[in-house]
């Protein structure tokens, strides 16, 4: 076939100039890309060739890395699986992922785009930030022909037939672009080109020739004891495997020896993938057996709500030809993966002890996921509950529920809770904290929005010995001894005496709307009150938006009987003025604002206040 000429998505230049343009300070890290992308060529050529005897095996599997500063080229040569025309197309002219463009609009105005660069993982196409000429030929595992592939990056790319390689595998030539005067790296230089190597692919698992000879040591990096190990090895290996650009946050090695014998070496990356809830189905943990890579993304291995630690676990107890399918039946692996999520656990909890800062840290880029396992894995709720971080009435750090108990008043029945919408300062301001905080307890205020499911299925989740977990929207959780919530009976009666004007006019002007109004000892105006086991209004919502048809709760309308405007509100309501009803609105108006959601209809609450200033103002 003829060559044939291709456009890229129409972001691709946008991409590009920012690449080049911005103080990338790692450029090197295309050389990383290329040579991981041989790698696993190499590890998809074994494994095609296990499921496939007919396939020709790799006698000699090898990188090899040249450089010819006369033609001003670097190349990257493998002869591992190879591309057909089809998936050269598919892999090399797709830049990135999707989620382009939102990457784009997010790094438009930020300073560290290096960074985001890098975070988002352009993979081959990071050859543009050195090369201004890329070249691809490439022959595929038990195909007949061979392509090139050829691109500058901006705007499109061709493919055509090229002379036939001996060997299935790809050879990826780069015309460099000359080094930047600002002291910018000459990758065409022997010594540059080795320190990268080393640097960055030592532990790769295939030779790497460069000069003709092997450069790499091939030493698998978790089979090697934890003293020998500089903490840069440790961040390199990691970025290869993750295909981050940052350092982990911290790692965690498995050495288990016993009935089933594995080793692992897992990391905990520094900040979320971006991708982090859009692809929940997405893992980060790479199977080895005997030192033999077999699969990435090994979801077995795992619960899914772990899905952002990366890593590596080896085991010599599975058999070689082991596949996806029959993973998840395999007794072994079950051990492997109880045994990892135990020591994530208790690695997790020793940093939470030792390094509260970095555990925040932590606990602000993966709390949220690691909460979907109090749902999703009742075996383990109480450890992660133990594990979990807080925010609280009390100050505005973080506490633990176990801090939490050690400060509880000793006549306290349960932990309090409020589930709310995202904003602690928000929720800090809800009435129904207040008459808790007034008698000196302390509410932890729960934000993400799996807390709230957390709070309405905690008596579920939680066995005998646990300290509940108490949902303060509950009517039936409140703070008060039997005397007092005697003598407040009493008080309220009293006062309730003149309510019932305002309950008729709220029948009124709700009608089946609210399950009613109620007035309580407080001196904030109004709140919403769930029922029993009911689901917030904030939830209602989200569920609604979510395109799903929630059951309609009615919620109580609580007024509170210490506050000035609620008082008036009831002298108003017993003279018949027409101004009682329109209050009566703007405080249901108020009460849905504090749930986080909009009036019910905000124009007319909007004129509700307007009519209610004018009259309290007066004229001119
Ligand atoms: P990633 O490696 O993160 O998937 P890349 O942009 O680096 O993203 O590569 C895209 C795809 O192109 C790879 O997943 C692979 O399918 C294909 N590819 C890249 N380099 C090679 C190679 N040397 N041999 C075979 N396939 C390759």
């Amino acid at each position: 076939m003829s060559e044939e000429k291709f456009y890229y998505q129409t972001e691709a230049a946008e991409l590009l100039r920012m690449m080049i343009n911005s103080v990338y300070s790692n450029k090197d890290i295309f050389l990383r890309e290329l040579i991981s992308n041989a790698s696993d060529a190499l590890d998809k050529r074994r494994i095609e060739c296990l499921k496939d005897t007919e396939l020709a095996e790799n006698d000699n599997p090898e990188i090899r890395i040249e450089i010819n500063p006369e033609a001003k080229t670097l190349s990257v040569s493998d002869n591992g699986i190879g591309m057909t025309r089809d998936e050269i197309i598919k892999y090399l002219g797709t830049i990135a992922k999707s989620g382009t463009r939102e990457f784009l609009t997010a790094a438009k105005d930020d300073s560290a785009k290096g960074e985001l660069i890098g975070q988002f993982g352009v993979g081959f196409y990071s050859v543009f930030m050195a090369a201004e000429r890329v070249e691809v030929i490439t022959r595929k595992l038990g195909g007949a022909e061979t392509y090139k592939f050829t691109s500058e990056g901006e705007g499109s790319f061709t493919v055509e037939d090229a002379e036939q390689r001996s060997e299935c595998g790809t050879t990826v030539t780069l015309f460099m672009r000359p080094v930047a005067d600002d002291g910018g790296k000459d990758y065409l230089n022997e010594w540059t080109v080795r320190d990268i190597i080393t640097k960055y692919s030592d532990f790769i698992s295939w030779p790497i020739y460069f000069k003709d000879k092997i450069i790499n040591s091939r030493k698998a990096i978790w089979q090697r004891p934890d003293s020998e190990i500089t903490e840069e090895e440790y961040t390199e290996f990691y970025k290869h495997i993750a295909r981050d650009w940052q350092a982990p946050l911290t790692h965690i090695r498995i050495n288990a020896e016993g009935s089933t014998n594995f080793k692992g070496l897992l990391f905990v990356p520094s900040e979320p993938p971006y991708d982090m809830f859009m692809n929940p189905e997405s893992g980060g943990i790479s199977l080895y057996i005997n030192r033999v890579f077999i699969m990435n993304d090994c979801k077995d291995l795992i619960p899914q709500y772990l899905r952002f630690i990366r890593g590596v676990i080896d085991s010599e107890d599975l058999p070689l030809n082991i596949s996806r399918e029959i993973l998840q039946d395999e007794p072994i692996v079950r051990v492997i993966r109880r045994s990892t999520q135990r020591k994530i656990f208790t690695e997790l909890r020793r940093l939470m002890e030792n390094d509260r800062e970095k555990y925040i840290k932590f606990w602000n880029g993966f709390g949220r996921v690691l909460k979907e396992g109090i749902i999703q894995d009742p075996e383990n709720v109480k450890t992660l509950l133990g594990i979990s971080l807080f925010r609280t009435t009390l100050n505005d750090e973080w506490t633990t529920i176990a801090e939490y108990e050690s400060r509880m008043k000793p006549d306290q029945k349960g932990i309090y809770c409020l589930a709310g919408r995202g904003d602690v300062e928000a929720l800090k301001a809800s009435p129904k904290i207040e008459p808790f905080t007034s008698k000196g307890y302390e509410v932890l205020l729960m934000t993400d929005p799996v807390d709230e499911v957390i709070l309405r299925e905690a008596d579920f989740i939680l066995h005998e010995d646990s300290k509940d977990l108490l949902n303060i929207a509950r009517d039936d959780v409140t703070p008060y001894s039997d005397d007092e919530k005697k003598a407040n009976d009493d008080r309220l009666k009293e006062l309730d005496a003149e309510f019932e004007p305002v309950r008729e006019l709220a029948h009124e002007v709700f009608g089946d709307k609210l399950e009613g109004v109620k007035l309580v000892l407080a001196g904030s105006p109004a709140c919403l009150r769930d029922a029993p086991g009911g689901m917030s209004l904030r939830m209602e919502n989200l569920m609604r938006s979510a395109g799903q048809t929630p059951p309609t709760m009615k919620r109580t309308l609580e007024l509170g009987a210490e506050n000035p405007a609620v008082k008036r509100l009831v002298a108003l309501a017993k003279n018949n003025d027409a101004r009682a009803a329109d209050m009566l609105r703007v405080l249901y108006g108020q009460a849905m604002i504090l749930e986080g959601v909009l009036p019910d209809d905000p124009a007319g609450y909007v004129k509700c206040v307007d009519g209610l200033m004018s009259s309290a103002l007066g004229e001119g």
